[in-house]
Formats: structure tokens, C-alpha cells, sequence
């Protein structure tokens, strides 16, 4: 069995013909494909939105968590094995509204999982209205005179949390999509990856063509590891671009943590943990 076929189950997916999320699931499993990621091996966790779907529609390991919460429980989920390969998922709404606090700490905190954001500028599942990343004067059932409000730009905003590895993608550029996947996958620590992902159905300003017209390539040859180099890409851009803007070599979090980092969690033998049991004697 080719192992992309060992990611497909038989759920119906009901996302809109045309959906850029379509996209980002087939880039998924080509990525664990060619990294040769066996499906028990890999979990996928989502929140709540159109973006939700995505682990169901996806034949591994995985958890469909309440809203903004996908980060949380894949940081936990690695923490107690971290032999699987985590990728949390979820879209703008529910990474950077509900769920923005848990983003900037899991960034910040540095556990390896990947996180995909699917990101449309709208709120899809709920029939339209207006998120934290939608544009200035967008119009919608909530802001029906338009946005008054600037958006959030996720990439500058993991940048200034500490980031290890930011990258951009587009539903419309499927190769440069896994690779990014796949490089965000073999990076030690958090990976983010904002994806431009196209509503068809309630943000179709921003279409594919419209994407495809305004969004810049990074120039591959810079270097990567400069914060500065990339604040300066985001600025430019005015977060419109795609491609690999920052990685680091930085350690993980469970590489700084001997005891976390030799087992998993949920192999230790936690009765004979001299430190817990001293945290138990402290607090009965
Ligand atoms: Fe995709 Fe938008 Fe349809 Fe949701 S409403 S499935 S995000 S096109
Ligand atoms: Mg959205």
C-alpha cells in the first residue's frame, strides 16, 4: 500500500467544492508520505471550524478538541509520546481569537509539533463573519460596515514570541506546501506554518487569483536564521508572502528536560519519581 493511501479513510468530507483546505489536507499526508511516517506513528489534532475536519478526514492517530484548544492538547499529547509525529491544525478564528494566548505560549514554549494554521481572514463554519486576521474595511454579517480594525499577522506575531521555525504557504501552490510541511515536520521544535487557505464561499476577495497576484516569494537565498532579516520580510510584505521566513537550531523543550527527554511520559515510573513524590509529600 503506498503509504498516502494508508492516511485515507472513507468519511465523507463535506468542505465547499473549490475549499483551499482540500489543499492543505492532500499536501498533509503527501508530506508524511515522503517522509516515510507510518499512520501510527502521527497524530492529528484539531480545534473547532471549517479547519476542524482535517483529522477526521485523515487516517492516524488524533483528537477533535473544543474551540482553540488543538495546541494544548498536541503539546500534551507529545509530551507523554513523544515518538509520534504531532500536527496540530486549526484556522485563523480559532488559533487567534479563542486560541491566541495558547498559541504564543506553545510557540514560546518550543515542544516539537508542527501546526498547521488554516488560514481563510474569515470565519468560515459559523456562515462568515469577521476574525482577528481579516482584512481592514472587510465586510461581513459582523462588521457589516466594515472592519475597523488592522489585522493580527501570525508570523510576526510567533517572530516576537520566539519561534524556531515560521514558514508561509498557499493552498495554491501544492509543492511548495508539502515541502514546507515536511521541512516544519523534520525541524526539532514548534513549527509554524500560516497557510493561505481560500474561503470560496464567505471571503471571495481573497481568491486564488488574488493570492496568487499578490503574494511574494521569499528570496530562498537569504539567511533563514536572522530574526531581524525576517521582521524586515514580514514588514515589507505586509505578511503576504510565502516560503521559509525563520528557522533556528535552538533545543526543544523536551531536550532541556534530561528525565522528559529520555522517556516518554507515559513510561515512567511515576511512583519511584523522587521529585513527584516530593511534590506529593509538600502539598497533602
Ligand atoms: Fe471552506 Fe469556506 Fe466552505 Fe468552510 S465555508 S468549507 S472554509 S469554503
Ligand atoms: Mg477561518
Amino acid at each position: 500500500m503506498a503509504l498516502i493511501d494508508m492516511y485515507t479513510n472513507e468519511v465523507e468530507q463535506t468542505w465547499c467544492p473549490g475549499c483551499g483546505h482540500y489543499s492543505v489536507l492532500r499536501a498533509l499526508k503527501i508530506a508524511l508520505a515522503r517522509l516515510e511516517i507510518q499512520n501510527h506513528n502521527a497524530a492529528i489534532v484539531s480545534g473547532i471550524g471549517c479547519s476542524g475536519r482535517i483529522g477526521g478526514y485523515t487516517k492516524a492517530y488524533g483528537f477533535h478538541g473544543i474551540h482553540g484548544r488543538s495546541l494544548p492538547l498536541a503539546q500534551g499529547i507529545k509530551l507523554a509520546n513523544r515518538k509520534l509525529t504531532v500536527i496540530a491544525a486549526g484556522g485563523d478564528g480559532d488559533g487567534f481569537a479563542i486560541g491566541t494566548g495558547h498559541a504564543m505560549h506553545a510557540i514560546k514554549r518550543n515542544i516539537d509539533i508542527t501546526y498547521l494554521l488554516m488560514n481563510n481572514q474569515v470565519y468560515g463554519l459559523t456562515k462568515g463573519h469577521t476574525s482577528p486576521l481579516s482584512d481592514l474595511n472587510f465586510v461581513t454579517k459582523s462588521t457589516p460596515l466594515g472592519q475597523v480594525e488592522d489585522p493580527l499577522r501570525p508570523s510576526l506575531l510567533a517572530l516576537s514570541a520566539g519561534g524556531g521555525f515560521i514558514a508561509q504557504g498557499f493552498s495554491g501552490k501544492q509543492e511548495e506546501l508539502i515541502e514546507l510541511i515536511m521541512k516544519g515536520i523534520l525541524h526539532k521544535g514548534f513549527s509554524l506554518i500560516n497557510i493561505f487557505s481560500p474561503c470560496v464561499t464567505f471571503n471571495p476577495g481573497k481568491s486564488y487569483a488574488w493570492l496568487r497576484e499578490n503574494l511574494v516569494s521569499l528570496d530562498e537565498s537569504r539567511k533563514v536564521s536572522d530574526r531581524g532579516e525576517a521582521f524586515k520580510a514580514c514588514l515589507e510584505t505586509d505578511g503576504f508572502f510565502t516560503g521559509l521566513l525563520y528557522e533556528n537550531d535552538a533545543p526543544d523543550y523536551q531536550s532541556r528536560i534530561p528525565v522528559v527527554s529520555e522517556t516518554p511520559l507515559a513510561d515512567l515510573d511515576i511512583k519511584n519519581t523522587r521529585f513527584l513524590d516530593g511534590l506529593i509529600e509538600e502539598f497533602m
